[in-house]
């Protein structure tokens, strides 16, 4: 996907603070963070977003999760707890059309 702006970070054609990768999925801090932690986790393969996961993807969602968990060690989180989000479409304000877990934490977060 051309102009994907996390294929390109992906690809390295735009820096990113890396947390975790594998040959699957990038782990790295958001840009612009709203939460003292905020990580977004990605499948390297472009989904568009959670509507249009496929049977074949059931083995890459596994994946994430297992590794979120993983990640959420990584950057201190798994102990205090945090929170993981996926927007889809229009109403949630999901921005970057290519699938995207953001993992939240480091403080006390919002009830609502
Ligand atoms: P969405 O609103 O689509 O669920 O979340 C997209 C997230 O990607 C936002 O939190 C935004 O700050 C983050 N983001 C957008 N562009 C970049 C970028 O170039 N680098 C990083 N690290 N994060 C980005
Ligand atoms: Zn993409």
């Amino acid at each position: 996907m051309e102009d994907c702006v996390f294929c390109k970070i992906i690809k390295g054609d735009i820096p990113s603070k890396k947390v975790y990768e594998d040959d699957d999925i990038l782990a790295f801090y958001d840009i612009n963070p709203i939460a003292k932690v905020h990580v977004l986790v990605i499948p390297k393969k472009h989904i568009t977003s959670l509507l249009e996961l496929k049977e074949e993807d059931k083995d890459l969602l596994f994946h994430i999760f297992n590794k979120i968990n993983e990640i959420a060690e990584i950057v201190g989180v798994a102990k205090t707890g945090f929170r993981v989000i996926s927007n889809v479409g229009e109403d949630s304000g999901q921005a970057v059309k290519h699938l995207h877990f953001h993992i939240l934490g480091g403080e006390k977060l919002p009830t609502r």
